[in-house]
């Protein structure tokens, strides 16, 4: 496995592997790896002739300075762990070499950014994400890019962008990876005290009770809602909404397929986890509920 620094020397790269023939799988991260990373990294891997890990924290999309400052970093393990996954080439670049004096271009995608993550971090953070995401994707020109369904609103605002803006690259989604109590994988739970990783285990909890709570037949999404937030015990959510999957719009009535999305805090650390459940009506009129992730 290479790294690499600087965009001439990634299209110089890919450049001749595309030359060759061969498909460019990219998966976008800010490293820090754990299991959801390497599930991206296998998907890629499986796909793509030719795989490029992205590493970049990129300072545009934190909203506050200390969760910046405190981010996980080491490229070293990251770097191993990619090599034994089979990634060709580990693309890390400088915050100079990503943003050189005089950046003055964004993208922001209306709308959906503004809901849920945008509302709690600020109409910045998925301006950050899609700015860096664009110039990732015009850098690298890959032909499939892989992303977790944990960020499912970054992937819906991603979705949009990547439509509206006739970028020619296929999104891959793959399902969230967790621990065995149901706490999602993130590079953030290294900041859990002993106890608050005891807590944090709520928030899956909140989700599989609201599957439950579908799966017994109520539609009601505020009653669904109701239901969730008992299940997060202590833990006071920042949000947990019931939304249309692809426009991240409220529900009111469940009928087909409904994102269940929550927020919270757990001592310092902020943490979010979502499900799809898609319901079906039965012969018999009784749903059925279907997790997706
Ligand atoms: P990050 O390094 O946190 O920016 O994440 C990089 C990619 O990994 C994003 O597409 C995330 O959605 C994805 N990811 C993060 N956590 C998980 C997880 N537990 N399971 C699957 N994918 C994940």
């Amino acid at each position: 496995m290479k790294t690499v620094r600087t965009i001439a020397e990634i299209r110089e790269h890919v450049g001749q592997a595309r030359a060759a023939g061969r498909t460019i799988g990219l998966v976008p991260t800010m490293g820090a790896f754990h299991g959801g990373h390497h599930a991206l990294m296998r998907a890629a891997r499986e796909r793509c002739d030719e795989v490029v890990v992205w590493l970049f924290v990129n300072p545009t999309q934190f909203d506050e300075q200390s969760d910046l400052a405190a981010y996980p970093r080491d490229e070293g393990k990251d770097a191993a762990e990619a090599r034994e996954l089979g990634v060709d080439v580990l693309f890390a670049p400088s915050v100079d070499e990503v943003y050189p004096p005089g950046f003055a271009t964004t993208v922001h995608v209306a709308g959906i950014s503004d809901v849920l993550e945008g509302a709690q971090r600020g109409v910045s953070h998925f301006t950050g994400v899609c700015t860096v995401v664009t110039k990732m994707l015009n850098m690298v020109m890959p032909d499939l890019a892989f992303f977790g369904q944990k960020d499912a609103q970054q992937v819906a605002v991603l979705r949009r962008m990547v439509r509206d803006l006739d970028i020619p690259v296929e999104l891959v989604v793959i399902p969230t990876v967790r621990e065995p109590d149901g706490l999602a994988l993130s590079s953030r739970n290294v900041h859990l005290s002993r106890e608050d990783r005891g807590r944090a285990v709520a928030l899956s909890r909140a989700l599989r009770t609201a599957e439950t709570v579908l799966a017994g037949g109520e539609s009601d999404a505020e009653e669904i809602a109701q239901r969730a937030r008992q299940a997060l015990g202590d833990v006071e959510p920042e949000y947990l909404a019931l939304v249309d999957p692809d426009s991240f719009q409220p529900i009111n009535n469940v009928n087909g397929r409904v994102l269940v999305a929550v927020a919270a805090r757990v001592g310092d650390t902020r943490l979010i986890d979502n499900t799809i459940i898609t319901t079906a009506a039965t012969p018999d009129g009784a749903p059925t509920t279907q997790e997706d992730t």
